[in-house]
């Protein structure tokens, strides 16, 4: 059996300290996709670098990419035993609008034994659990079970451009048997979770052009020309049945169908399907007919329409046929 007594009092002891520290690093603006913020981007990852140094760890550096730069961390003090990669980032998106939070974004706040503050969960605050989980055991253990590298990215809120040559420069460096990734949610806070996949995204811009020769009065061509928007809304409506499938040809073809095990597992977990349509505003929750709302976030490939304009954009109304 572990013994995990003097671990969860080490935790105890030093919770004001990490959350301090934490804290300190919330409150620099590393917001990765403003040119304006290039400096504190970078600040932030010196800063993290010297807590990991602070922390017990051999080496911290800040290294460069073609963009912000990366941290690299590590504890290689289990020679022969497996290396665990923690992977994270400490860039942040944008804060605005600013008017909708209930405390300054970079001003971090204990409400209701919750931490608000850009970055508090995504990803900072996971960063933080890492390194001082690691701490706890390397100060009341003297060692650890494994060997630990982090790399920590700041870039990720923009997509990472610069990533996948980061990794292929310091292939050696980064080399491991296992990577856990702490950048996704959990089901809730008394269940642990692990996600054993993430979905990814490819999207289009669709534009229909109207009449050629510009904006036409729709009383008078109304049933003669086309309308772009009318056209638009067939598209978009035909891209799912009323069952709500996909009807893109060729759109499943490469998914894998859920086994009966795994369906067993999702289905296991406390999840009110009523009580999650109420929390988000909505009469019911809605999707592809044969799968639980879980399985349809979870496994299910989607499509979604993310916004939709044309037309007259100003006050009151205009009787076009939109070019
Ligand atoms: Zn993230």
């Amino acid at each position: 059996m572990l013994q995990t007594d003097d671990l969860t009092r080490y935790c105890d002891d030093h919770r004001q300290e990490a959350l301090e520290e934490l804290e300190a690093w919330l409150r620099i603006p590393s917001i990765s996709a403003d040119g304006a913020y290039r400096a504190d981007v970078r600040r932030a990852a010196e800063h993290a670098a010297a807590r990991m140094l602070a922390l017990g760890m051999q080496r911290a550096d800040v290294l460069e990419s073609k963009g912000h730069p990366v941290i690299y961390g590590e504890w290689l003090g289990a020679p022969g035993k497996p290396t665990a990669l923690v992977y994270g980032h400490y860039d942040v998106q944008p804060v605005d609008p600013l008017d909708l939070w209930a405390s300054p974004p970079f001003e971090p706040q204990v409400r209701d034994g919750h931490l608000f503050a850009r970055g508090a969960v995504d990803d900072k605050g996971q960063v933080v659990m890492h390194w001082e989980a690691f701490a706890a055991h390397l100060r009341t253990r003297k060692s650890l079970p494994l060997n630990l590298k982090y790399v920590i990215e700041g870039e990720e809120e923009i997509g990472s451009p610069n990533f996948d040559d980061f990794v292929a420069r310091h292939r050696d460096l980064l080399a491991c048997d296992v990577v856990i990734i702490s950048d996704t949610p959990v089901f809730s806070e008394d269940v642990p979770s692990l996600t054993i996949a993430v979905r990814g995204l490819v999207n289009w811009e669709v534009h229909v052009d109207g009449p050629m020769l510009g904006d036409q009065h729709s009383g008078l061509f109304g049933g003669a020309i086309d309308n772009p928007i009318n056209a638009l809304a067939h598209i978009v409506a035909k891209l799912k049945d009323e069952h709500g499938r996909i009807t893109v040809p060729g759109f499943y073809d490469d998914v894998r169908e859920l086994e009966p095990a795994e369906r067993a597992e999702i289905a296991a977990l406390p999840f009110d399907e009523t009580a999650e349509a109420k929390r988000l505003g909505v009469p019911q929750l809605h999707g592809e007919r044969g799968y639980t709302p879980l399985e349809r976030m979870w496994w299910r490939p989607t499509l979604d329409c993310n916004g939709i304009w044309g037309g007259y954009q100003g006050e009151g109304s205009k009787t076009i046929i939109p070019a």
